[in-house]
């Protein structure tokens, strides 16, 4: 399983952008469980290049055009009518520095949904979420779950969407603001696929969709709700590149969804 979480080939890693976590404190791991139905092989959506990632920059305070802008209201929109909406968006100040909005990728009646943060520079470029170096980490672990962003049936092709549609120049975190004018998109997204699990990865992700201000640490390891669907939260796979040994409590929730899903 470590293996396939790639730690023994990813312990030294040049840092990718990534999301700031709250340590979790130490614990002793008892034994991963071998899920069922882990596929040979997952086909990649994209390409993954290695390119070096610049630090974070600051935050930006918001500007007054920015936070004047109407909030999007996409609660009535199909999927080709929220597509194009997020495509087109002029919400907040992100729309100015994009090459495009990513949108989602995978099943639209999938029943895993993903939630990450925010597209980085390969994702602006390919306009696919997770298509930079997390996502072949993220890749690796739904193939040990038994889940594919690749084609496949509803059961196993999970959707995955981000808080963020557009990229946060210099790969920074995004402002409250942009988070709340972004939401709207991701609710109808969740409203749409109707899935039957969230998994929420990393801070950002798990405090949108519930409404929360803890830390992931506190946050994992219990079933949480969001609208009516189950949640479960986890470590971000950019921030596990910095902290692989945090893949194994990683690895933990990935059971807890996975055991929550066979239940069902
Ligand atoms: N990190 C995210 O949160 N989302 C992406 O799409 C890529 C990296």
């Amino acid at each position: 399983m470590l293996k396939a979480l790639g730690v023994g080939a990813f312990w030294p890693v040049p840092v990718e952008t990534a999301p700031e976590e709250v340590q979790a404190p130490a614990v002793v791991e008892p034994p991963i469980p071998v899920l069922e139905q882990a596929p040979a092989q997952v086909p990649r959506v994209a390409p993954a290049a290695r390119v070096p990632v610049p630090l974070k920059t600051p935050t930006p305070a918001p500007t007054a055009a920015h936070v004047q802008a109407p909030r999007p209201q996409p609660s009535n929109l199909d999927w080709p009518a929220l597509t194009q909406a997020i495509q087109a968006c002029q919400a907040c100040g992100l729309c100015g520095q994009r090459k495009q909005a990513v949108v989602g990728a995978g099943h639209v009646q999938a029943r895993w949904m993903l939630v990450g943060e925010a597209p980085g520079e390969q994702e602006d470029i390919h306009g696919e979420p997770f298509v930079g170096r997390a996502g072949q980490l993220l890749d690796r672990m739904l193939q040990a779950s038994g889940l594919t962003r690749a084609d496949a049936p509803p059961e196993q092709q999970v959707y995955i969407a981000n808080v963020i549609k557009c990229r946060p120049p210099g790969n920074r975190n995004p402002t409250p603001e942009e988070v709340l004018q972004c939401e709207p998109y991701l609710v109808r997204q969740v409203q749409l696929v109707q899935p039957r699990l969230i998994v929420a990865m990393g801070r950002f992700a798990a405090q949108a969709l519930l409404k929360s201000s803890e830390p992931i640490g506190k946050l994992r390891g219990r079933i949480h709700d969001f609208e009516g669907t189950p949640v479960v939260v986890t470590y971000h796979p950019a921030y596990l590149l910095r902290n692989p040994a945090d893949k194994a409590l990683a690895w933990d929730d990935w059971c807890l969804a996975k055991s929550w899903m066979t239940k069902r």
